[in-house]
């Protein structure tokens, strides 16, 4: 697994002139956007976690770049080369590595060949590009690296020329550092390739750097102005339409989830096959409980994976979480809650259920003096009701319960990864999400989130069940790094790539953008004069229950029909009581997405 990047940009990018002088050479645009962005976008969508960038000329040009980046400056730029910018971030590179030149363009393709590739050191080649600044490579029968130059005549049998991205082992990165320290004499400006071909060729401890080869890539390196024509007109428009041909047909849903996800978070999924019992897999699990932990609040707090959908993870809580002689009381106000309920009965516990409206806001003093009353042990609740879009006021009461010794349980299913949660300060003991919602993952994973000391606990507890035991679950996670049972691996793999980039995006931002969403909805709804189920301040602004048209002409039907036709997905109420509409705002869609959305329904409303 591949989880950082390193970028040597410390060049001075002479050969650009004026455009140059006070710039890096990374900074120049095509398609109105600076290459090293895209190759920053790039990389995040391949799975790279963090991108180390090399730093020497106009180093603070660098620090408006976002994402997980670390800038590292190389102060002696001005006299070494790309190999001493490349020193100055080794300390700092972890793990398996890509590593890039800063000013280049090239076709991502690229970036998946090389993280697929069985040999751990290995540099991309092309064929041909003419571009009169080829680095060539000389490579041995097995195609390990034997020799760089810029100098055709230096070069016996040719097998491709240097694009300037490569995959290294820290081991590869220290050899070529070594180099460089023995050479710093001699060679005092060292680019990267001379260390990288001399590694690759040197008898003892060799580490042989396997030339992979791309004939037809799509790639250009800009270091003058008639390569920075050349990549414009004649690479790349071929590079976006090569990366376009790999899109997935875009369905914007709007039903409660499984939300829509990125393409990355899709091509996630494709990997080579793995055996979850391999302790690389055991990390990508690890990291990914350890990642979800720090959406959940700064406590300590312990996440345990299941395959399964967010049902599964209510039904782990409600079946684990209780003692013998525990007394739960379940909030119902929606089909979520009704659903804990179900399962408390399944499982036979000793448990009731204070039922309220599913549409007007929980009369929060009443709760609190049942809880109190009943001499409860277990208290659960939703936080969002996505029947209807209601949001539960959970954080107050589960902290008054808190402060009452009383154990609490919150499905938080499509809350999580939306509304900011931090377990301590809201009073959460137990927390359910899964990997569908918010998260903008695949389904298939159900998380509880547990405070630590409460589930110390459970280990005392009755066995209820064995596939959704909670202790037994974590217990033997800790131990082995392994789940119980057979994973779902390439909906955890798909669910890395969403948490990398949930991070990148903040819950807060997150949230932001589906409020931005929802406030278009609203927007509409209201000038249509159609009515919302929920009052608009009880609303949680990822789910919308509209009350249908009084009309004779209205179908649902007939609205989603013509919403999937122009690929959006809605879903009709869940309430008998009232006949409702919903639209969910939540997923990788934006708010352009929604305004086509509204012109749809506004069109639809107008023929009734
Ligand atoms: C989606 C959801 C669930 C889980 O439903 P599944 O169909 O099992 O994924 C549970 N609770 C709430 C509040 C939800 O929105």
């Amino acid at each position: 697994m591949i989880r950082q990047a390193v970028i040597m940009a410390g060049g001075l990018g002479s050969r650009l002139k004026e455009r140059t002088v006070s710039m890096p050479k990374g900074f120049i645009e095509i398609g109105g956007v600076p290459i090293i962005k895209q190759s920053i976008k790039k990389l995040i969508s391949t799975g790279v976690e963090e991108i180390i960038i090399g730093t020497g000329h106009c180093a603070d040009w660098f620090e408006r770049l976002e994402g997980n980046i670390r800038l590292v400056h190389n102060a002696r730029y001005a006299e070494t080369g790309s190999m001493g910018t490349l020193a100055c971030c080794a300390p700092f590179v972890k793990g398996d590595f890509l590593l890039l030149e800063s000013d280049l363009i090239y076709d991502a393709a690229g970036l998946r060949v090389l993280v697929n590739e069985r040999h751990k050191n290995a540099a991309l080649a092309s064929g041909p590009t003419n571009s009169g600044d080829e680095v060539y490579l000389e490579a041995d029968a097995d195609g390990f690296l034997l020799r760089q130059s810029k100098n055709r005549a230096d070069i016996c049998a040719l097998a491709g020329e240097l694009v300037g991205i490569s995959r290294l082992t820290p081991a590869a990165l220290e050899a070529m550092v070594s180099y460089l320290d023995a050479h710093s004499a001699d060679m005092p400006n060292m680019e990267y390739e001379a260390a990288l071909a001399a590694v690759s060729l040197r008898t003892e401890n060799r580490m042989p750097v396997f030339v992979r080869k791309i004939e037809r890539y799509l790639w250009r390196e800009i270091d003058c102005e008639a390569h920075l024509v050349a990549a414009q007109e004649s690479v790349y428009p071929y590079i976006q339409e090569a990366e376009s041909l790999l899109s997935v047909r875009r369905e914007t849903l709007l039903n409660p989830g499984p939300a829509t996800t990125a393409d990355s978070v899709k091509y996630a999924q494709v990997c080579a096959d793995i055996c979850p019992r391999e302790a690389e897999f055991g990390d990508v699990m690890d990291w990914i409980s350890t990642e979800l932990s720090l959406f959940a609040g700064k406590g300590r707090i312990e996440t345990a994976l299941f395959g399964g959908s967010g049902t599964a993870a209510d039904e782990v809580m409600i079946s684990s979480c209780i003692p013998e002689n525990g007394k739960l009381l379940i909030i119902d106000n929606g089909s979520y809650g009704e659903r804990f309920a179900k399962i408390a009965s399944a499982y036979g516990l000793n448990f009731d259920v204070y039922k309220s409206s599913s549409f007007l806001p929980l009369d929060v003093d009443r709760v609190k003096q049942t809880a109190l009353d009943g001499m409860y042990t277990h208290f659960a609740i939703v936080y969002h009701e996505t029947t209807t879009g209601l949001l539960n006021p959970a954080p107050e009461l589960c902290r008054f319960c808190h402060e009452h010794g009383i154990t609490t349980i919150v499905d938080a299913v499509s809350a999580f990864a939306a509304i900011p949660i931090d377990m301590d300060r809201d009073g959460f003991d137990f927390m359910a999400s899964t990997s569908n919602k918010n998260i903008q993952g695949m389904a298939g994973v159900a998380f509880v989130f547990c405070r630590k000391d409460a589930l110390e606990k459970l280990k005392t507890y009755p066995m209820r069940n064995y596939y959704l035991n909670l202790w037994d679950q974590y217990a033997y996670f800790k131990k082995a790094r392994q789940m119980r049972f057979t994973p779902p691996v390439q909906t955890l793999y798909a669910l890395r790539q969403a948490i990398i980039e949930a991070k990148l995006e903040t819950i807060a931002g997150r949230y932001a953008r589906y409020s931005a969403c929802w406030e278009i909805l609203v927007h509409t709804i209201k000038r249509l004069n159609l009515n919302m189920l929920v009052p608009e301040e009880a609303q949680s602004r990822l789910i919308t229950a509209i009350i249908e048209p009084d009309s004779p002409k209205y179908r649902f039907d007939d609205l989603h029909d013509r919403a999937r036709d122009a690929g959006f997905t809605i879903y009709p109420g869940k309430l008998s009581a009232a006949a409702t509409f919903r639209i969910a705002n939540i997923g990788d869609i934006r708010p352009e997405e929604m305004s086509g959305f509204t012109l749809l329904l506004e069109r639809y409303i107008r023929t009734l």
